[in-house]
């Protein structure tokens, strides 16, 4: 990347000149001849008088517009030597075309191989128009030839003298292509600097450059709009960043696995953009709504694999944006730093938890010496003596909704063998209260249909009255 040799933009990579005086270029190569039809009938001079003559002049004046005859005329690309200083007037059209021709097909290599079969590298023997030599023949030519001339630092000779000519064509046939600033600000700089141009296609920044096809632009502008839903709105005129983040975060919100490079097509923007407002977004949510929170809730629809794996693949996006983000690195208040540190802590918690779980449920998960340890080792009761974590593994294997609901019943820390045996032995009570009390004979499976939940007691009141947190449903009829 460079600057580019015209204008203050930056130029790709091996070329010296932007896109956008290319663009400029190519549109006015494309546009001089349907000039020259305006150009030949502005050759009767301007202001004549209807008749008679006015002043004291002793000739006749010119029939014709000295100005447009200079540019229609025949010439010499070059200025001629001007030694007594009274050579006026610019180089005439079709010489100053066709010899930029001649000095780009001098300057293009041209491969050949001679008699002997030994390839040569030679400059070409001169520019041959297959559209003639007319303005608009040469004009085709040199259009093709722009790409390799944007690569030539003397890019800046030919912008230069094709933009002083089209000033001067434009000024005498007064049929310069309108231009139309556009209502929407640009999407990679934000300035209110996006015009189309007539017989140009799309719409360009006038501050950075970018371009944006017509599509590009309709979708940009609707966005805008639908972040904006009153016109009249100051806001409008005030927020073009926040637009355009909200217009991220609604097409993320649409579809989470979205790339940025497809967000970025779609709003016309740069993909580094998309990624800054993307962790711009996540570092501002974070207080306000734990992202990371869902991968570690229970599944809205439980018992697919597949759920789990999104959750988990959302959860590593999760984790890869805060360490983009960089929230060590950033300037915050020390409140705020305090509450990142306590969400992190809250949610490495919980993921060392989920860990310890699969780890339980398959054994071959835990990593040989890495040590994990439970949450609420303490308040949990001796475990049972080891029960296969084999066997319940093959089992949760081949049952999605047993390993949902297993994960269910150890979520609050009860370790997966402990939690079968509390759960069997509550169905089993439950079973023999049905049978004994009659209300169900022994031989039928009771139907149970309502709990009873204890409600939940802060810890001081439970210290007082000395019982254990009432985590147990009961069941009664
Ligand atoms: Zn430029
Ligand atoms: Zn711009």
């Amino acid at each position: 990347m460079s600057s580019c040799a015209v204008c203050p933009r930056v130029a790709p990579d091996e070329a010296y000149a932007c896109a956008t005086c290319v663009r400029q270029l190519r549109h006015w190569l494309s546009d001089l001849p349907h000039q020259m039809s305006h150009l030949r009938a502005a050759l009767a001079p301007e202001g004549r008088p209807q008749q008679g003559r006015v002043g004291g002049s002793a000739t006749a004046p010119l029939p014709v517009n000295l100005s447009v005859l200079n540019l229609l005329g025949p010439g010499w690309p070059l200025p001629p030597a001007d030694p007594y200083g009274d050579a006026t007037g610019p180089v005439p059209i079709g010489p100053l075309l066709a010899g930029w021709a001649g000095y780009i097909a001098y300057a293009h290599p041209a491969v050949y191989r001679d008699g002997h079969g030994t390839q040569r590298i030679v400059p070409c023997s001169g520019a041959h128009s297959r559209h003639g030599t007319s303005v608009a023949g040469w004009c085709h030519w040199l259009t093709a030839y722009l790409p390799y001339a944007a690569t030539r630092p003397w890019i800046r000779d030919l912008h230069r003298q094709i933009a002083d000519l089209m000033s001067r064509v434009y000024d005498l046939t007064h049929a310069e292509p309108q231009r139309h600033p556009q209502a929407a600000p640009c999407p990679a700089c934000a300035a209110f600097a996006l015009v189309a141009v007539d017989g140009q296609w799309g719409v360009d920044c006038g501050a950075c450059g970018h371009h944006l096809e017509p599509e590009q632009y309709t979708a940009h502008a609707q966005t805008l709009i639908a972040a904006h839903p009153a016109p009249g709105d100051t806001q409008m005129t005030t927020d073009k960043t926040t637009a355009r983040r909200a217009a991220v975060q609604r097409l993320t919100q649409q579809d989470p696995t979205r790339s940025a490079r497809s967000i970025a097509a779609d709003l016309g923007i740069s993909k580094d953009t998309v990624r800054r407002d993307l962790a711009h977004l996540t570092a501002t949510e974070t207080p306000a709504a734990p992202e990371p929170e869902p991968p570690a809730e229970p599944p809205a629809a439980p018992g697919t694999a597949a759920h789990a794996r999104a959750a988990v693949r959302q959860l590593a996006q999760a984790v890869a944006e805060v360490e983009n983000a960089r929230p060590a690195h950033v300037s915050t208040t020390d409140e705020e730093a305090n509450h990142w540190a306590a969400q992190l802590r809250q949610h490495t918690e919980t993921l060392r938890h989920e860990r310890q779980l699969l780890a339980d449920h398959y054994p071959g998960a835990l990593i040989a010496g890495a040590t994990v340890s439970h949450r609420r080792t303490q308040d949990t009761p001796p475990a049972p003596p080891v029960s296969p974590q084999d066997s319940i593994a093959l089992l949760t294997t081949a049952n999605p909704q047993l390993a949902a609901d297993l994960d269910t019943l150890t979520r609050c820390g009860r370790p997966t063998t402990s939690a079968i045996a509390h759960a069997v032995s509550f169905m089993a009570r439950a079973y023999r209260n049905g049978w004994n009390a009659g209300l169900v004979p022994t031989h039928l499976e009771p139907l149970i249909d309502v709990y009873k939940i204890v409600p939940y007691t802060a810890p001081a009141d439970r210290k007082s009255t000395g019982s254990p947190a009432p985590t147990t449903p009961k069941t009664g009829r």
